[in-house]
């Protein structure tokens, strides 16, 4: 009979091809029709009722009973009116995924369809199934789902979605996007008192950010012969094909067939969702892709990379075809991330780190850029804390990834400048000088990076006009990393403040000030500060010399969330309490804890009912074989040979598989959950998985081709 993977191969070859037809040849003919966003808002409700969500977008302000009764009514017609029955509330737990619970418009007993203004409002979800870290043990089980305004109501899947964050009956953030949400009062807060030093008018600053999504695609029958796929996301095992990226002919090549008319198809769908999805092309990788939108405020930002995951998942179903997520589904290739590209914009419409021809503005985005490298030298553990998670440690460090140390990397240009803004500290500036001019700082020249001056292997790079947090993992949902973003930002910037302040009740002037606190900054956080190849050895070296962390693992690198003064930071800016700070610690550890495990016993069940009976029946007809050869007198030591290596491979996996089961039931008595983690990451994880996957891949080299069950690396990267 012929293996699971040879059916799945047949069945790739023998499917018929799905085409994509947009709606038509404009986008703009359909961008946004599914989404209840201002213009839609203008049309169907009262002058007086829209101006006040609009109020309720712009300023915060909660909208009255009266007005959401008014607004659930318009939304409810226009749902109708696109075939949707349901409705949900539309959020981000912390599984890392999306949440979301139906309920029908029916009312049997008014025998109509029906939507309240409190329905839009609140709802009142059974939080005890959700991630919680403990929170409901201490706490009641209720949690409360409310309305995000500032994020757009829309309809996916005939269903009429309304964003909204998720808290504990006690009011304890239980998602990403609460926390999120108050970090961006914290950084505007911050950054407007700084803009005011230069431009009085500014009244609001708005975090930006634009997210490259890496991802692979496979063809769903492959994907559904691998349980290690299915059931981790991963491959845990598959020996490197012949032929990897090594040609570089993948990247930016013209996309395979099958891939372009899935992307169409999900672009499509996203523009119709308002998300501005503008970019396409093949990655480093066979096999793998990006996409990347248009950038908009961050909390649009993050939703709309959460719905488009969700929405190529469901896409790609059409097209029988799995998208991948994973940091690292295969082994010896790139891996997958998410690159963020972040900056801060004022309400009169300035880019704080666009360097411009006037001399002033100039020295405001110095300000900007040299809080944002401080932000990163100062808390650079929280940053790498804020990328943590078991996937994304296959990544950060390995074939082409940024490290696990946090660095940044401004370019020559901007390096130079800051190097001689630090050096000149004795230059002596009187009253009626050119301070611009004598700094070097009249006319930064536009920084127009090409790809030679661009460092690709910087996990935080500047790029011209923002900056890009190259760290974060493929599958994350962006709101942690860049939550904590902003809040560092915002404690610099604020601490900066203070210090220009002081300055100048020192009888300094304005900018004497504010560039002498400059260089301070400078001269502090100057060791983060990193030009060269961070994929190299050497870097890993350097960064340890000049004192700087390089955590491998997540359990380690998530234990500064035990530390006072992490718990005080987000406290100080309104963005997490202690209890939730405690709790997302504990939380992301248990997940950790659950990959490794799942992972772990994927490994398992493969060794011992896939490879190792496949490994034993091949290992008996060598047997055969070399029995038959002695029996004409002929020389069998070749077949001899291979069996001695068949079994040697065959009693390796069976010793260290049950070796990793009993080690696994001994760590899951360990009630210290930082422990737990601990132990996973080093007696199950480091202990095994490598030296387990060694004797798989070697096995596979060794069994012959037709009868070895797991789909091979060659076909899942290459078979389309
Ligand atoms: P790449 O880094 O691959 O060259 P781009 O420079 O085109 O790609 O931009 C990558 C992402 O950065 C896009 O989503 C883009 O919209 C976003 N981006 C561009 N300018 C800004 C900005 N000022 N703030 C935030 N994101 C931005
Ligand atoms: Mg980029």
């Amino acid at each position: 009979m012929a293996t699971l993977r040879q059916q799945a191969l047949a069945m790739v070859q023998a499917r018929p091809r799905v085409s994509a037809t947009p709606p038509s040849s404009k986008i703009s003919d359909y961008f946004g029709t599914n989404v209840f966003g201002p213009s839609q808002m203008k049309q169907s409700l009262a002058p007086s009722v829209y101006k006040k969500v609009m109020e309720a977008i712009e300023k915060g302000t909660k909208i009255d009973p009266a007005t959401a009764e008014e607004i659930a009514s318009a939304v409810k017609i226009w749902a109708i009116s696109k075939g949707v029955t349901h409705y949900t509330h539309w959020f981000q737990p912390l599984t890392g995924s999306t949440a979301e619970k139906h309920d029908s418009f029916f009312d049997m007993y008014a025998g109509m369809e029906k939507f309240k203004g409190s329905a839009l409002v609140q709802q009142e979800p059974d939080a005890s199934s959700f991630p919680n870290g403990g929170i409901r043990s201490t706490f009641e089980a209720r949690g409360y789902t409310a309305w995000d305004p500032s994020s757009p109501i829309f309809v996916f899947d005939k269903t009429l979605c309304i964003p909204t964050i998720f808290v504990s009956y006690t009011g304890e953030a239980l998602d990403y996007k609460t926390p999120l949400l108050k970090s961006m009062e914290a950084i505007n807060e911050a950054a407007v008192a700084i803009c005011q030093l230069f431009d009085r008018n500014v009244r609001k600053v708005t975090p930006s950010l634009g997210i490259e999504q890496e991802y692979f695609v496979v063809d769903k029958a492959l994907f559904s012969a691998r349980p290690d796929l299915v059931m981790a996301g991963r491959s845990v095992y598959g020996h490197t094909p012949a032929r990897g990226q090594q040609l570089e002919d993948h990247y930016f090549g013209s996309i395979p067939t099958r891939v372009k008319e899935f992307m169409m198809d999900f672009e499509v769908e996203a523009h119709k969702l308002g998300i501005p999805v503008s970019t396409r092309h093949n990655e480093v990788a066979p096999g793998q892709f990006e996409v990347a939108p248009i950038f908009e405020e961050i909390n649009k930002a993050v939703d709309h990379n959460q719905l488009l995951m969700d929405l190529m998942d469901k896409v790609a179903e059409k097209h029988s075809l799995k998208v991948l997520f994973h940091e690292k589904p295969f082994a010896g290739v790139n891996g997958s991330g998410k690159h963020n590209n972040w900056s801060l914009i004022t309400d009169t419409g300035v880019n704080l780190f666009q360097p411009s021809n006037s001399a002033r503005e100039n020295l405001q985005f110095l300000v900007f850029l040299v809080a944002t490298v401080k932000a990163v030298y100062d808390h650079a553990d929280l940053l790498r804390a804020s990328i943590a998670s078991a996937s994304n440690d296959f990544r950060l460090g390995a074939n082409e990834a940024p490290p696990a140390i946090m660095s940044t990397f401004l370019g020559a240009t901007l390096s130079e400048l800051l190097d001689e803004l630090e050096k000149n500290g004795n230059v002596k500036i009187e009253k009626g000088d050119n301070m611009y001019m004598k700094l070097g700082i009249s006319k930064i020249p536009e920084i127009i990076l090409d790809n030679t001056d661009r460092n690709r292997t910087s996990p935080f790079a500047f790029t011209g006009n923002k900056f890009e947090f190259r760290a974060v993992g493929s599958s994350a949902n962006c709101g942690g990393p860049m939550m904590t973003l902003n809040v560092i930002v915002a404690e610099v910037l604020k601490q900066l403040y203070k210090d220009i302040e002081k300055e100048m009740n020192a009888g300094k002037e304005k900018k004497i000030a504010i560039v002498n606190v400059l260089r301070k900054y400078i001269k502090e956080s100057k060791k983060i500060r990193f030009e060269g190849d961070g994929y190299s050895e050497e870097w890993a070296k350097e960064a340890e010399k000049r004192g700087l962390n390089n955590f491998k693992s997540t359990p380690e690198a998530l234990d500064v969330y035990t530390k006072k003064a992490t718990k005080e930071l987000f406290e100080r800016h309104g963005v997490l309490n202690h209890v939730e700070v405690h709790a997302r610690h504990e939380i992301e550890l248990e997940a950790f804890i659950k990959k490794v495990q799942i992972e772990s016993r994927v490994m398992g069940d493969l060794a011992l009912n896939h490879i190792i009976p496949t490994a034993i029946l091949y290992q008996n007809k060598l047997i055969e074989n070399a029995n038959g050869l002695k029996g004409l007198g002929l020389d069998n030591s070749a077949a001899v040979d291979t069996i001695k290596d068949v079994s040697k491979h065959i009693a390796n996996l069976r010793t260290f598989v049950n070796e990793m089961t009993e080690v696994r039931k001994q760590l899951n008595k360990e009630e210290d959950v930082i422990k737990r983690a601990k132990g996973y990451q080093k007696e199950v994880k480091e202990a095994y998985f490598d030296k387990i996957r060694y004797a798989v891949d070697k096995l596979e080299l060794l069994v012959d081709d037709e009868s070895w069950p797991l789909v091979k690396y060659r076909e899942l990267l290459f078979i389309r």
